[in-house]
């Protein structure tokens, strides 16, 4: 068979984070030798999968959002996504539960949460399609140039819809917080809150973000959420799979030690110190870790750039077997903090644990019934923790006492006492977070968005101080979250083929 010229150009990609297996696939597809190594015995980076005595549970994330960026995958290469992979769109978001004792569903039918919202708070029905349609439009306007395209490329700025967006400022609302924005849509505490939480949807405070983040509710109340037949596993072991087919090759459990430069030019890598020449390097690590140990160049201008930026919020995760069958958890629960500024103040202030965390419990096995044994379930229980890997300090509680505390909350709040109902237990801390994914201080998103320019100071997908390195993932354009490390995976393969 007669090879694609391309063939003879090879690309090595360090790590198979979703954000590196779609642009491994894209590039196999379009002919290049296309090699990913990675640190971890099995592929996905945050989006792995790990059993405990009968329960299986996704290592990170649990909601999907914008399936179209996922069907995009499969397409672009030719394949049918339903081929891959089952997504279904969730009735119940969320199930929200407030310190007073309120219960409320987060529909996605959103006639059905207006009227839901109406009912338990004192917000009405017309407050919140007019809070969507303002969403709406601040996705309309910045999407296209924030989420799908290069933002370092002038040709991102050459067409009119973009140039007018640039001068449509106030309308994508990036002067107030997201929190301002939302108090001035809402008079309840309970709403307030709840569309603030978006803010931890790309590890950043409500507080400080700008209310163009509020473009993340507008993702997830019109367009949707969805969940993955088998769970989020299912859909990095798909894009595994498809890497596969399309000619990818994998080396598990190679950490790679360094990029290989001469002078500014990339020539490859060191993997258990042998030297492996590539003609473009691809890096799904952390940018921070790029710089610091892959190129051992934190004092250039690039890396102290990047180190100046501050990391978005990392997680604290207790993966609990559970002899309980929960009526009245839904999949993905919220239990709430009764005082939401502090809460941001001592993540993103004091850099400790809360002292009333907001609870968040997704609970697979409600919909892949195979993820725990009959009669139990797999509670996967997260609390938002600070982008800090001195967890173990005498100033942080131990994870001993934030169980403690996530126990009795979730007891007060849903009624469920499982003191002594949790079979099998595993935690991640942020240390550990650093320690699998090489995410810098276990930040879950790459950076916050903490400051109103920080979508323009992410690292953009091509480097311009290496000839030959490419970046892709959650600490690069256009951001963490499965559906931006997806298109930056599009982003970074799309402007390596432009550039031969
Ligand atoms: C607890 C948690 C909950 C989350 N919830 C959600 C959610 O509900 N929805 C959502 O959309 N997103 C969520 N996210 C975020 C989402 O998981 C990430 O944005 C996304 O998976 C990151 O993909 P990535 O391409 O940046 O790669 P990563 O997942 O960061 O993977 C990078 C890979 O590179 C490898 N690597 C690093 N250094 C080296 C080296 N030197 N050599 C070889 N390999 C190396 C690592 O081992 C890793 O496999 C969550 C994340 C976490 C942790």
């Amino acid at each position: 068979m007669k090879q694609s010229p391309n063939k003879t150009k090879s690309i090595s990609i360090i790590g198979s984070g979703l954000g590196g297996l779609s642009a491994a696939i894209r590039l196999a597809h379009a002919g290049y030798a296309v090699t990913v190594y990675e640190k971890n015995p099995t592929p996905g980076g945050k989006a792995r999968s790990i059993s405990q005595n009968g329960f299986r549970f996704d290592t990170g994330p649990s909601l999907i959002t914008m399936p179209f960026v996922i069907n995009e995958l499969f397409e672009s290469v030719g394949e049918n996504p339903a081929d891959w992979l089952t997504l279904n769109k969730l009735t119940n978001l969320c199930r929200y539960f407030y310190p007073d004792g309120t219960i409320l569903n987060a529909y996605s039918d959103k006639e059905k949460f207006a009227a839901e919202i109406e009912a338990n708070t004192t917000e009405k029905k017309e407050a919140l399609f007019k809070y969507l349609e303002y969403c709406k439009t601040i996705y309309e306007l910045t999407a296209d140039i924030f989420l799908f395209k290069d933002l370092y490329s002038a040709k991102t700025y050459s067409n009119l819809k973009a140039l007018k967006t640039l001068f449509k400022l106030p309308k994508i609302d990036s002067f107030r917080t997201m929190n301002e924005a939302n108090r001035s849509f809402f008079k309840d505490e309970k709403i307030i809150q709840l569309f603030n939480r978006y803010a931890t949807y790309n590890g950043s405070d409500p507080y400080k973000c700008p209310a163009t983040l509020n473009i993340i509710s507008h993702v997830e109340y019109t367009i949707g959420g969805y969940y993955a037949s088998g769970g989020m596993y299912s859909l990095t072991d798909a894009l595994y799979r498809l890497a596969v087919k399309k000619g990818v090759k994998f080396n598990f459990s190679s950490p790679v030690e360094k990029i290989i430069t001469n002078g500014k030019n990339v020539k490859g890598i060191l993997d258990g110190g042998k030297e492996i020449f590539a003609n473009k390097v691809i890096s799904n690590a952390d940018v921070y870790s790029t710089y610091g140990k892959l190129l051992n160049d934190s004092r250039s201008s690039a890396a102290k750039k990047y180190n100046k930026l501050e990391p978005s919020s990392s997680a604290l995760v207790f993966y609990w077997g559970v002899n309980v069958t929960s009526d009245k958890l839904d999949t993905h629960n919220i239990l709430f903090s009764s005082d939401y500024k502090k809460e941001f103040e001592e993540l993103f202030d004091k850099k400790t644990y809360p002292t009333d965390p907001t609870i968040y419990i997704y609970i697979s096995s409600k919909f892949s019934p195979g993820d725990a044994p009959t009669g139990k379930e797999n509670w996967f229980v997260m609390i938002n923790a600070p982008n800090s890997t001195s967890s173990n300090s005498k100033d942080q509680m131990s994870n001993e006492k934030i169980k403690d505390i996530l126990l009795t909350k979730i007891n007060t709040l849903t009624g469920y006492d499982i003191k002594d109902k949790i079979e099998s237990e595993s935690v991640m801390t942020p240390q550990d977070i650093e320690d699998q994914t090489g995410s810098y201080k276990g930040s879950i998103y790459g950076i916050s968005s903490n400051s109103r320019n920080a979508a323009f100071f992410r690292q953009s997908n091509k480097s311009k101080h290496y000839h030959g390195l490419y970046f892709t993932g959650g600490s690069a354009h256009p951001g963490g979250g499965i559906p931006l490390v997806i298109l930056s995976g599009k982003i970074t393969a799309e402007k390596l083929m432009n550039s031969e």
